[in-house]
C-alpha cells in the first residue's frame, strides 16, 4: 500500500527494494514507468489534475529528496527514507550491467546525452547504451520509433517535470521498453555538465541548499518546499481535529 503524502501515494521502499521491483517490472517488459516526485512536484500535482493522474498511475513512485520524507513524518506516516531518482538510476544500471542490459538516454540539451553515454559506458562495463536523443523534439512519433528500434530495458526520460511524467503516461502504450524513469536533470549530472552536491550535503539532506547556492535562479521553484511543509503541518492538524 502506498503512503499518502498530500494526495500523492509513495511506495515505501528502500533503494534495494526499489531496484528489485524495477527488475521484476523489466522482466515483464510492459513499458512500466517510474516517477520520483519531490515537494515541488507534489505541489504541481495538487494544482493540476493531469499531472496528478500521470504520477498516480506510475508503477513506482519514489520520494526524491528529504522534503517528502519530512512531510510523511509530519503526517504521522513515515517513509523508510529518501530515494533520489539519480541514486535509483545508478543502482539499477549496476544491476543491468551484470545481465548485459540496454539503456536509452532521452532528454537534456543536444550533445548532453552523448556525453552521458560515454561516461556511463566507462562506469558500467557490460551496460549497452543503445541510443541517445536530446529532449527538445516537437513530435513524439520519431522518438517512439527510435526507442522501439533500440529495444531498451531502461529508458531515461529527462525532460524536467511535469513534461517527463506526462510524456511517459501518454506514450507508455506505444513504447516497447522494460521500464522508463523520469529523472529530471540526471543526464546533465552523468554528462558532467552539472555537479551533484558533495556527499556531506547529501547525507545532511541539504542537497537542495547546495543546488540553490549553485543555481540561485531556482529560488522561485524552491519556495514550493516551505509551502509544502506548511501544507503538511496544516493537514496534520486537520486530521487530528
Ligand atoms: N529538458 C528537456 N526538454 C525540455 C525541457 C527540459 O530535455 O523541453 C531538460 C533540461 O535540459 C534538463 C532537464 O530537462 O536537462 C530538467 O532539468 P531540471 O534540473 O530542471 O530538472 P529537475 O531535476 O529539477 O526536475
Amino acid at each position: 500500500m502506498r503512503i499518502n503524502v498530500m494526495g500523492v501515494g509513495f511506495d515505501n521502499l528502500t533503494l534495494d527494494e526499489a531496484v528489485e521491483e524495477a527488475l521484476r517490472l523489466i522482466s515483464q517488459h510492459c513499458s512500466a514507468y517510474v516517477v520520483t516526485p519531490n515537494p515541488e512536484i507534489v505541489m504541481m500535482c495538487r494544482g493540476d489534475g493531469a499531472v496528478m493522474d500521470a504520477v498516480q498511475r506510475a508503477d513506482l513512485v519514489l520520494p526524491d529528496g528529504v522534503g517528502v520524507v519530512y512531510g510523511a513524518r509530519i503526517l504521522g506516516t513515515p517513509l523508510k527514507g529518501k530515494l533520489p531518482g539519480i541514486d535509483f538510476a545508478q543502482a539499477l544500471m549496476s544491476e543491468l550491467a551484470k545481465i548485459d542490459g540496454r539503456v536509452f538516454l532521452l532528454g537534456s540539451k543536444p550533445g548532453v546525452a552523448e556525453m552521458a553515454a560515454k561516461n556511463l559506458s566507462d562506469r558500467y562495463p557490460g551496460l549497452t547504451i543503445c541510443g541517445t536523443m536530446d529532449g527538445y523534439f516537437k513530435d513524439d512519433a520519431p522518438v517512439i520509433e527510435a526507442v522501439n528500434a533500440a529495444k531498451p530495458d531502461l529508458l531515461f526520460v529527462c525532460l524536467g517535470a511535469p513534461k517527463q511524467e506526462l510524456w511517459m503516461q501518454r506514450n507508455a502504450p506505444k513504447l516497447h521498453v522494460g521500464i522508463m524513469a523520469g529523472l529530471g536533470g540526471s543526464l546533465d549530472v552523468f554528462a558532467g555538465t552539472v555537479k551533484r552536491a558533495p556527499k556531506f550535503f547529501q547525507k545532511l539532506g541539504l542537497e537542495w541548499f547546495y543546488r540553490l547556492i549553485k543555481e540561485p535562479w531556482r529560488i522561485g521553484r524552491m519556495m514550493q518546499l516551505p509551502k509544502f511543509l506548511f501544507a503538511t503541518i496544516r493537514e496534520r492538524f486537520r486530521r487530528k481535529r
